[in-house]
């Protein structure tokens, strides 16, 4: 490929753009890139040449088209983004910088590494949409010449365009290079099925074109009788798609390829209900098959009519109706959309709001993907991460301690200090897009009020807030008094047995649901027991005792701990995770450095009951829970 077949291809559709500085890109790229050659064994600028002409034929703007051509050159060799910068102005320098920053991601475990891909993009479009439309683009090519490549290679790229590239192609609406990156892609993971379709398509060819053809003349004289002006094709199909579909409805090639698709593109909306009245007509439609995705567009804004009919030969017949504009939509989206017209002012802005729809993955991704995908795009939002590659959006401005609630709020409670990149940074700095951000925390800190001095996050704002009341509640440390329980019910019930005598044993911890007895003693007073305990074995009077089927009521439950600042606040936020009400809390502190805390609280069920001590179980430093 020649520079002037790039020209030429700008040329129909944009005879304004700056095909000078588009020429000093190509000169510059062919100069850094001199030595290089491909794995073809063609020149290295024969790839950028090459992707840069696949954006052209998106009808793309000038400067996309010269990132283009320089977005291996800081890559591969030494020329730096500065230099672009200067040469080629802000935005090329920016866009080049995205991919580069995609391209340099390395695959740790293949799993991780389509996160981080998906994440990066995120991070990289999130500042310029067109970064990922060129790195598509980049994607494309690279699987045009794969041939080159060896067996191991092929396979890896090939999976990486079916998974990462071809799924993100959807979302952008770039449907003609999803299809390709799939079809060529399908090509190297399923050699042999992918043969046996190319000999069956081939095959098949001839009696197909006829009846398309058929169809078509049938359709072009019905929509002339109605004065309806509308352009007819037979609509081609991707290899992958039928290899889909085939799996999916468990049909074999026969049955969905020999289906007639005929797409019929229209001047207005109108016309496409008007043309589906005249189809359905002509032709029994399927009605369970019938899709209106013009009154309800996909969320890649694809829109458009899909009706399945039952032919005079009993064959299947498809047809897609939409306009020209829908059309544009369907095949190039973003580009259809934006073209060389430019990316930014208030066609820009008002399409934001359906690209945060498209860039949410909800539909088909797994859950890695959905975490990674459901940010909110441009909005006054960054990307952070945990050492671990969890994404954290957070507001523009937030410091580490934004962070550190946003994961937990226990380890908000506790950071004292964070680094970022592997750097230690203060608890004031500010976060940037695309941050590693690593907590160090200490048992000893509780949050500051001088926080909420620099903190955006109103998670954050709120969580210091109450942890500094509980803190303020610790500090007076005055035990507090507990007031006589006011509902006198037992958990248990035993026979011929009052509720107020019947006790829990000091040396067995009793859970809802543990399978117990009782010890009655000479006085006529019920101890509980686990049916384990050795007590039983030695007593005569051991009775039955059952958990009540129904518990509410208030009860103690006492929580011995290593005592530590924090301790109490802890165990109340949990007591509020489960929302169940505290009554009265004593805390004491023995003169070893042990808690021996009761917290009287009010319970709904047993389930609740045993939920909480469950949880304040795990809390650090608590060594026994029980119920009093
Ligand atoms: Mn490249």
């Amino acid at each position: 490929m020649e520079f002037d077949d790039l020209i030429k291809e700008i040329k129909k559709y944009n005879e304004k753009a700056n095909f000078d500085l588009i020429k000093e890109g190509y000169e510059f790229s062919k100069k850094a890139h001199e030595r290089q050659k491909r794995a073809s064994g063609e020149e290295f600028i024969q790839h950028p040449l090459n992707v840069a002409k696949i954006l052209a034929e998106l009808k793309l703007d000038e400067e996309i088209i010269i990132a283009a051509l320089l977005h291996d050159v800081v890559e591969d060799t030494d020329t730096g983004y500065k230099e672009i910068e200067e040469r080629f102005g802000k935005n090329v320098g920016l866009i080049v910088r995205g991919v580069t920053k995609i391209n340099r991601l390395k695959a740790k475990t293949a799993k991780d590494y389509k996160a981080e891909v998906v994440r990066k993009m995120l991070i990289a479009s999130a500042k310029d949409i067109r970064v990922i439309i060129l790195k598509l683009a980049d994607k494309l090519h690279n699987m045009r010449t794969l041939e080159y490549l060896d067996v191991e290679d092929r396979k890896r790229i090939a999976k990486e365009a079916m998974e990462i590239y071809a799924p993100i192609a959807y979302r952008i609406g770039l449907a003609t290079i999803k299809w390709e990156l799939e079809d060529r892609a399908f090509h190297y993971l399923e050699p042999e099925i992918y043969d046996e379709f190319k000999l069956g398509v081939a095959k098949k060819r001839k009696q197909r074109e006829k009846e398309i053809r058929k169809v078509i003349s049938i359709l072009n004289k019905e929509l002339r009788k109605n004065e309806i002006k509308a352009e007819i094709t037979g609509r081609p199909k991707h290899f992958y798609s039928i290899y889909q579909k085939m799996k999916a409805k468990n049909k074999d090639f026969d049955e969905i390829y020999d289906l007639v698709g005929i797409r019929i593109i229209t001047e207005s909306k109108e016309d496409c209900y008007k043309v589906l009245g005249i189809v359905h007509n002509l032709w029994k439609p399927i009605p369970k098959e019938f899709d209106d995705y013009i009154a309800n567009p996909k969320e890649n804004m694809y829109q458009s009519l899909h009706t399945v009919m039952i032919g005079a030969e009993e064959q299947r017949i498809e047809i897609q109706i939409r306009t020209r504009e829908m059309h544009n939509i369907a095949e190039e989206g973003i580009a259809a959309h934006w073209g060389y017209k430019g990316f930014k002012g208030d066609r820009f802005d008002k399409r934001l709001s359906w690209l945060r729809q498209i860039l949410d993955w909800r539909r088909e991704a797994k859950v890695d993907v959905i975490k990674a995908m459901r940010v909110n795009f441009f909005e006054d939002s960054i990307f952070t991460f945990t050492p671990k590659g969890e994404i954290i959006e957070l507001p523009r401005g937030s410091t580490p301690v934004d962070f550190a609630y946003a994961v937990h709020s226990d380890l908000g409670d506790r950071c004292n200090g964070a680094r970022i990149n592997e750097k230690f940074v203060s608890l004031r700095h500010e976060l940037k897009d695309g941050d590693v951000v690593e907590i160090l925390t200490s048992k000893q800190h509780t949050p500051s009020r001088d926080w909420l001095k620099f903190v955006k996050s109103s998670k954050a704002k709120e969580k210091i807030k109450r942890a500094i009341k509980l803190k303020q509640g610790i500090a007076i440390n005055a035990p507090i008094e507990i007031i006589k329980k006011d509902v006198n019910e037992s958990l248990f019930k035993a026979e011929g047995i009052r509720d107020e005598n019947i006790k829990i044993a000091k040396c067995c911890d009793v859970m809802p649901g543990d399978k117990i007895a009782g010890i009655k003693s000479d006085s006529g007073k019920v101890n509980v027991h686990l049916v384990s305990c050795k007590s039983l074995m030695d007593s005569k009077k051991v009775i039955d005792v059952e958990w009540k089927d129904y518990f509410k009521g208030v009860v103690n439950i006492r929580v011995n701990a290593i005592d530590r600042v924090g301790l109490l606040a802890d165990i109340l936020n949990t007591v509020a995770i489960t929302r169940t009400n505290v009554r009265e809390a004593k805390v004491t502190t023995t003169s070893r450095g042990y808690a021996d805390n009761t917290f009287t609280i009010d319970f709904n069920s047993l389930e609740s009951l045993k939920d909480l001590i469950i949880r304040i179980r795990k809390i650090a430093d608590v060594k026994r829970v029980r119920i009093e």
